[in-house]
């Protein structure tokens, strides 16, 4: 057999002076043993991800409970792979969350599938630091083959294809990708700002600059748009995305924040926008941005993270967004390794004119020249990252896209938006049990749960609807024996001056939001605590919201509706007992 063939020797070898002992010290697993572990390592994870469905998604260990169980030294001696595979199912899967569950409905998804995994054990064998073409030519190849695919697929424009000015690299994450960017961009401005200069007077005048640069962000943006900023050296503003505006950035809170900038002295440099942020999936309004930002493409560096939902843009009815964004951007990020069916990590970036990301990071000694490279024949990826070296990651996207195919990868991008869509629905069927923050979108809901109407509070809407009207009654504020709360002391009992009425209004909102956020936690963390599904809160614009965002390629619409039948029981059970202010035991 082609195996055998292939068996490496476990005989004899210079080093192992002719012991077959040392020889299988030194090459413990044979090729054969190799594939017996690796049939039987397959084996066990087709069963796991059989079994996915039936267990809770959340692990179930305590704080440290691994060290314990563990040697408190390395062995001295081998150990068979029967040994080290059974640690798997007893020391390693208890402490597993279970992001490929379909019952996994937190944060965004982490896709795996059996091409991604396939990659990965394919890239494992060919392993090679291939930070530059040298090192293994198709490593570079493929993936700038790969990156031209991804660019057509999401509907970019061609300034961002290899064959122009612009082009891909997979980045290990959108973090990764974005603190690239800002050292990029920060380079860019540096270089603009001191034009003409050189030695002290360089030197003095990049200091001065560097001190005024500022990264902006929208408050919804990722948390690693200042991180980057903070990596970078350089000044983190962040813009507000009001409620109204659907929590996304607009012409007008940008030019604000660009002109408040300037009338500060500062240089804003570099913009991060969102397509899907964190929280909500809100996509800043890049149709109102692009008359802005397009003709500030040269000084402002505007990259867009669109790590999650930018997988979207595989379907045309999204791609009018690949086009706006296309008018504006110097960068755009999308993960693959969330929602396109790509193992961990491919994170793909790409960038209107490589040529900002090389002369910003590219450095190199004399051990790395070579021909190919001198003579800008190739591509060398490792002046498009931090990072020297890289891993093959393009043979994974390869797999996973000639697998499923285009029509695949959108028919479950559209899967999962139908799904989304559906429970939306539900939610806002159960109005007495649910308000709605945002959502459906791209598959995430987002909502609060309503205090129940007999407590002491009406709810939002009616406090509104009584602000609009210049009034309020009695039972919209909170009375004044009302003591838990310092905002409602008193406000009930004066007389209604139009300015006290307001004022009176504005704290009951106040309180009955505190309300429904101390609620719509207590349900959250019952929901967890029960185990049958995970989801995530987040607080957005002083409102604390559960977020369900139901992803991962095993879910199917029994489970989304799984999901919402147990929110709605712990919902229902939490509120029927739920006192204001009084602590409820989890269910
Ligand atoms: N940007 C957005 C909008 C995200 O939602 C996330 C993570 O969920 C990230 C960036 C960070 O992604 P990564 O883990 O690839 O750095």
């Amino acid at each position: 057999m082609a195996i055998d063939r292939q068996e490496p020797p476990e005989q004899a070898s210079p080093l192992t002076n002719g012991s077959s002992n040392m020889a299988s010290l030194n090459n413990p697993m044979s090729a054969s043993s190799f594939v017996a572990a690796a049939q039987s390592s397959l084996d066990y994870i087709v069963s796991y991800y059989k079994r996915l469905t039936s267990i809770s998604p959340l692990s179930q260990v305590k704080p440290g409970y691994l060290r314990p169980l563990l040697p408190a030294s390395a062995p001295e001696s081998p150990e068979p792979w029967s040994t080290i595979q059974s640690d798997i199912e007893r020391l390693i899967e208890p402490g597993l969350t279970h992001w490929q569950s379909p019952n996994f409905m937190a944060f965004f998804p982490a896709s795996s599938t059996y091409p991604g995994m396939l990659g990965e054990l394919y890239s494992a064998a060919f392993t090679a630091p291939a930070f530059n073409w040298q090192c293994s030519p198709v490593v570079t190849e493929l993936e700038t083959v790969m990156m031209d695919w991804m660019c057509k697929l999401f509907g970019l424009s061609e300034d961002f294809l290899s064959e122009g000015e612009g082009g891909g690299v997979i980045q290990g994450s959108a973090s990764e990708a974005v603190v690239t960017c800002i050292v990029a961009a920060r380079e860019k401005a540096l270089l603009q700002h001191t034009a003409g200069l050189s030695g002290e007077a360089k030197d003095q005048k990049r200091a001065e600059v560097m001190a005024k640069l500022v990264a902006l962000g929208s408050e919804q943006a990722h948390s690693s748009v200042a991180k980057g900023a903070l990596i970078a050296g350089v000044r983190h503003r962040s813009i507000h995305a009001r409620t109204e505006d659907h929590f996304a950035l607009t012409h007008d809170s940008v030019s604000t924040a660009l002109q408040q900038c300037q009338n500060e002295g500062l240089i804003p440099f570099f913009l991060s926008l969102t397509l899907g942020t964190t929280n909500t999936c809100a996509i800043d309004d890049f149709v109102g941005l692009s008359p802005l930002l397009a003709p500030l493409q040269h000084e402002l560096w505007t990259h867009v993270d669109a790590a999650y939902a930018g997988a979207a843009l595989i379907l045309p009815k999204y791609q009018h967004l690949s086009a706006h964004i296309s008018t504006f951007a110097r960068s755009i990020d999308v993960n693959m390794h969330k929602w396109l069916l790509t193992n961990f990590d491919a994170s793909c970036l790409f960038v209107r004119r490589r040529r900002d990301l090389t002369d910003a990071l590219s450095i190199t000694p004399a051990y790395l020249r070579n021909h190919a490279s001198d003579a800008g024949l190739v591509t060398d990826y490792r002046d498009w990252q931090i990072p020297l070296g890289r891993r093959f990651r393009a043979l994974k996207i390869w797999f996973v896209v000639r697998t499923y195919g285009a029509q695949g990868l959108r028919d479950h991008i559209q899967r999962h938006c139908d799904m989304g869509e559906q429970f939306g629905t539900w939610i806002r069927a159960r109005h007495d049990l649910f308000s709605v923050v945002a959502g459906p979108s791209f598959a995430l809901n987002v909502f609060t749960i309503k205090p129940p109407t007999t407590n002491r509070h009406q709810s939002d809407t009616i406090h509104s609807t009584e602000i609009a009207e210049g009034g309020v009654t009695a039972a919209a504020a909170p009375s004044s024996s009302s003591s838990e709360s310092p905002l409602a002391d008193g406000v009930a009992a004066s007389k209604p001056s139009s300015s006290a009425v307001r004022a009176a209004a504005a704290a009951a909102a106040e309180v009955s939001s505190l309300e429904a956020n101390a609620l719509t936690q207590a349900v959250y963390e019952a929901i967890n605590a029960a185990g049958k599904i995970f989801i995530t809160s987040t607080v957005v614009n002083d409102v604390y919201a559960i977020r369900v965002v139901s992803a991962n390629p095993l879910t199917d619409v029994e489970h989304v509706r799984a999901g919402f039948d147990e929110i709605v029981r712990v919902t229902e059970k939490v509120r029927g007992g739920w006192k204001w202010g009084i602590d409820v035991s989890l269910v």
